[in-house]
């Protein structure tokens, strides 16, 4: 049995993943050496110390909805680093890297599935491609989604795992905020319910715009949730912030989240708010 914490608070950080897939993974909070397949079984929960591990967006997806009814609408978009942007790193070569590991074209992946048999459009975010960050790509997948969920008229979920704006798109990527809330507007006038999961991290820009305006948002527990991070906070005001400041408990007690939700019961909470939305009529 997995030690159960009140309030988990650790996420355990797994190295980037490239090419092959190992075996065994060890995890950053206990040193637990845990195989595969088992922690899979365990929702990516140590077995041994309750530490979650960080969720790719396919296995995320695959934790969420029923078992072969994922159909993949990510559109076919790649940034093509507009300002010719470089800092330590060309963005250039931080873009192929960031393909390359994760297989993905950008950091957030659109599809249609089901949980529990009811039809939801996806958008996914993966942490490892940029820090999930919210450029141009990401911000067109996500408005994307929305229309989908728009036409199709099927609630739309977002599961939240970034640092915030895609700095080396400078302001192109906060026009991304605008431009996804408008985006998000149109599913609030057709009456199409949006629900937003936040998982560790859920901050900056993202956090500053569509993440925070779902209808019900649910907080995994032991999620970050804030805009700068507490060190930033704490240089800028000089005060040190409370304890479990931005946790998703915090952030329950404080009224951002509406509930906060053991990584094992996600699916199971999302189907249930499915069904009660279904009964809630639109417009
Ligand atoms: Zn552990």
């Amino acid at each position: 049995m997995p030690i159960r914490r009140d309030d988990r608070d650790r996420y355990v950080e797994v190295e980037l993943r490239r090419g092959e897939e190992p075996l065994w993974l060890r995890c950053g909070s206990c040193g637990e050496l845990v195989f595969r397949r088992k922690l899979q079984e365990n929702s990516y929960i140590c077995p041994r110390c309750g530490a979650y591990f960080f969720l790719t967006a396919e296995e995320r997806i695959a934790a969420l909805v029923d078992e072969g009814s994922f159909e993949d609408l990510t559109l076919p978009l790649e940034s093509d680093d507009p300002l010719s942007f470089s800092d330590r790193k060309p963005y250039a070569d931080r873009l192929k890297e960031a393909r390359g590991s994760t297989g993905l074209s950008d950091a957030v992946v659109v599809g249609r599935g089901r949980i529990e048999g009811r039809k939801v459009i996806l958008a996914v975010m993966d942490f490892r491609f940029i820090g999930g960050s919210m450029g141009i790509v990401a911000g067109e997948q996500l408005a994307f989604a929305m229309e989908r969920a728009v036409e199709e008229r099927v609630p739309f979920l977002f599961v939240v795992a970034s640092g915030g704006a895609r700095v080396q798109e400078g302001v192109l990527s906060l026009l991304q905020m605008a431009k996804t809330v408008a985006a998000r507007e149109r599913l609030a006038e057709a009456g199409v319910p949006y629900i937003a999961v936040l998982t560790y991290p859920s901050t900056g820009g993202v956090m500053a715009s569509l993440a925070s305006l779902a209808d019900v948002t649910l907080a995994e527990q032991g999620a970050l949730i804030g805009f700068a991070g507490p060190r930033v906070i704490q240089q800028t005001t000089g005060e040190k912030p409370p304890p479990g400041f931005q946790r998703a408990r915090y952030a329950l007690e404080h009224g951002l989240v509406d509930g906060v939700v053991p990584r094992e019961g996600l699916r199971q909470e999302l189907a249930r708010l499915l069904r009660v939305l279904e009964g809630v009529p639109s417009g």
